[in-house]
């Protein structure tokens, strides 16, 4: 009856035929193709999940290939969404797939979940941990959390109403820049455990069914693990759910979705200058000031010397647009954000930035008015 392929799952007693063919019923979404979604991805594929949804807006690159077990070298420069599609049909020709080259952002995160039972969180960033994560709590749908860093892993399944969500544990991304993988580093061995454990705990959650759990298999739902792979310590803490979570104690109907900027995954290897650093005559001395502020924000004051390059326009600047100067550019804005946000922009167009200034002109002005003689 069953493809000799899933045997030594189907005589698991807690699997069975039964659980296969709940797994073969279901549809799981994908969070991101990288470190962790590649190794869930070959696992629940292998498994014979039914359909599987990609969403990766990115190429691989061969940087990718230290933990990314989906591509080859050969793969490098193709959409992540299609290589990944033909190793896993190779894999399993029974497998569906549907694929979506774009970034998962709030403008298509309801459209897209809402079309799966389950989604596993690979995504590198917190603008889309948080997202995710608000988008099934409004769904009611299960999230395989995980997360990876340098040598460390944490886990978790998150279920709302059945137990607490993401911003249970985290209210809120942090304030402070945290690195990603990219800049921090990471074992590309422990993406494909935290990876590979993703896969396992949504095939327990897919067939177990609703919670409450009764049987020996117990999803890590609530609960979060972590991992040190330097010595390998591990723990696994209960997750309270806040009753005044800003997301899960709400209807669904009014949690709303939207994009976080400025955080971790955006503005990766910005210098932050602090404006107390920066003596008034240094800010244009030694730096090409770039404000990215809007025209009435310039005309009521500025840095001397700097140039105006309002934020709104930096996605059509081109290469004539810019002096040639030899002096590191340094971008700056009211509060410290859209400089962020303009930092990505003219990285994408090839441009070196040495950093911006934190916290802008507000904290730039502030030493200014406190040095100015008094009247
Ligand atoms: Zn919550």
């Amino acid at each position: 009856m069953h493809d000799p392929r899933y045997a030594r799952q189907i005589v698991l007693k807690e699997w069975g035929t039964a659980g296969q063919e709940q797994l073969k019923a279901s549809r799981v979404l994908l969070v991101g193709l990288g470190g962790l979604g590649s190794p869930a991805a070959l696992y629940l594929a292998a498994a014979g999940v039914g359909t599987l949804g990609l969403i990766d807006p990115d190429q691989v690159d061969l940087s990718n290939l230290q933990r990314q077990v989906l591509y080859d070298t050969a793969d490098a420069g193709a959409m992540k969404v299609e290589r990944a599609a033909a190793r896993l049909q190779a894999l399993n020709p029974e497998l569906q797939l549907e694929l979506y080259p774009e970034r998962f952002c709030a403008a298509n995160a309801l459209s897209i979940c809402s079309r799966y039972d389950l989604i596993i969180d690979g995504s590198d960033n917190f603008a889309c941990k948080f997202l995710v994560n608000d988008v099934c709590v409004k769904l009611r749908k299960p999230l395989v959390y995980g997360s990876i860093l340098r040598w460390e892993g944490q886990l978790a399944v998150f279920w709302a109403p059945h137990g607490p969500c993401y911003r249970c544990l985290f209210p809120e991304p942090p304030k402070a820049y945290v690195p990603n993988c990219a800049e921090a580093g990471v074992i590309g061995a422990l993406a494909g455990t935290l990876g590979s454990l993703q896969a396992l705990e949504a095939m327990k959650v897919l067939v177990s069914g609703m919670p409450p759990y009764t049987s020996e298999l117990r999803p890590l739902l609530g609960r979060l693990w972590l991992l040190r792979s330097q010595t390998m310590e591990s723990q696994t803490l209960r997750i309270p759910k806040n009753p005044d979570c800003t997301v899960c104690s709400k209807p669904p109907e009014e949690i709303p979705l939207r994009d976080e900027k400025g955080f971790e995954g955006c503005a990766l290897g910005l210098t932050e200058v602090k404006a107390d650093d920066l003596l008034p005559e240094q800010a244009w001395t030694q730096y090409l000031c770039i404000d990215v502020r809007e025209q009435v924000e310039w005309d009521a004051g500025h840095i001397p010397g700097a140039i105006h390059r309002p934020l709104s326009l930096l996605p059509h600047s081109k290469p004539g647009d810019w002096p040639s100067d030899e002096r590191p550019w340094l971008l700056y804005c009211q509060g410290g954000v859209r400089s962020r946000r303009a930092y990505d922009i003219l990285k994408s167009q090839g441009h070196t930035i040495h950093g911006h200034i934190q916290e802008g002109f507000r904290a730039w002005r502030g030493p200014i008015e406190r040095a100015s003689p008094r009247a």
